[in-house]
């Protein structure tokens, strides 16, 4: 059973089907037992596949795309998107959300949001899985983002939102980050400065079109020079352009700068990076499936109810409550 599914999804995404692309990423994505088994034999095949990305660095190029909603990151992708396919790659479009992950409920990935890409042949656009944790959502576009590389597809773009956790994931997982922004001045600048500082490699004034033009060089060339200050000599600085993604004003040149970036990583640089993710991914995928186990645990839940009243009542300090629920865990 197991054999023949999985051989029958390698053949489809080696000839490139949509649909079996489609079924494969569901397997990957889903957490049931029973599907567990046919995703990892599948993900093992995939990395023996010549072009498999996991080992060559000169396959996909692994693209994060970042910034608060309504910052105009769907439009700027459907922009990117399909300026890449004219130029001939072909292009996955993935999605992180955490709003999926607490209420499963998505603000990004819709498929709706993208219209003209998501009728392209060479654009592949997956919505956010919903289902579990943030580890788990990572593990499930990890995956699907081996999918598309073995099928062919030369770009991934992993979209996620705000600046939190979500993008401290999707950062682990691409070569380069894009940071999305506004033209914003001032106390807004220094709030979005630090997390932009570890995470972007390349920044974008979204939206600098008609009107806004000219705020928008004026932030970009402020945001440059705040940049310049902090990082340090030899040090990659973020590049900060501006583009609109409306009209796709200069979001080629946003891509230049990606491309340089990649350059300036080096083919050595981009293997070594794509390892310490690997490695990184492996811790990521052992904390999940402790996590798991533990929510799973009947021991633990056998006392989680008494142990919780405890707490609440003020009889158990968190550290000894702790120590119970663990001492549960520990004796299945
Ligand atoms: P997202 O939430 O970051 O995906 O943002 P959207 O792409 O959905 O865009 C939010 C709103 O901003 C929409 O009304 C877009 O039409 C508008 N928008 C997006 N990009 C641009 C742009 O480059 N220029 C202008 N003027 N508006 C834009």
């Amino acid at each position: 059973m197991v054999v023949e599914l999985v051989e029958t999804l390698l053949e489809g995404i080696r000839s490139g089907s949509r649909a079996q692309m489609a079924r494969a990423i569901t397997l990957v994505e889903s957490t049931a037992p029973r599907h567990r088994e046919a995703a990892r034999e599948l993900l093992t095949r995939l990395a023996e596949t010549p072009n498999s990305a996991a080992t060559n660095p000169k396959s996909a190029m692994r693209v994060g795309i970042s910034g608060v909603p309504g910052v105009g990151k769907s439009t700027f992708i459907e922009a990117l998107g399909s300026q890449l396919t004219a130029a001939g790659h072909k292009v996955g479009v993935l999605a992180v959300d955490p709003s999926s992950v607490r209420t499963g409920g998505s603000v990004l990935g819709d498929k709706t949001r993208m219209n003209q890409l998501a009728a392209d042949p060479n654009a592949f656009i997956r919505p956010s899985p919903s289902a579990g944790t943030l580890g788990g959502v990572a593990r499930a576009t990890t995956q699907s983002m081996a999918v598309l590389e073995a099928a062919g597809y030369d770009v991934v773009l992993v979209e996620t939102v705000g600046v939190g956790q979500s993008e401290v994931t999707v950062a682990g997982m691409v070569d380069t980050f894009l940071f999305l922004t506004l033209a914003r001045t001032g106390d807004q600048l220094q709030g979005i400065k630090k997390g932009i500082l570890e995470l972007a490699d390349v920044i974008a004034v979204n939206k600098a079109d008609g009107d806004r033009e000219m705020e928008a060089r004026g932030a970009a060339r402020e945001l440059a020079g705040a940049l310049r200050l902090v990082r340090g000599h030899g040090e990659w600085a973020p590049p900060v352009v501006t583009c609109s993604g409306l009209t796709g004003d200069r979001v080629d040149e946003v891509w230049d700068q990606v491309q340089l970036h990649r350059d300036h990583l080096g083919v050595e640089g981009l293997a070594r990076k794509r390892a310490e993710q690997q490695l990184e991914f492996t811790w990521a995928l052992v904390r999940d499936e402790l996590a798991q186990r533990l929510r799973h645990s009947k021991a633990v839940r056998a006392v989680q109810d008494d142990v919780r009243a405890a707490v609440l009542a003020g009889d158990l300090t968190a550290p000894l409550a702790a120590d119970r629920l663990l001492a549960a865990y520990d004796t299945e």
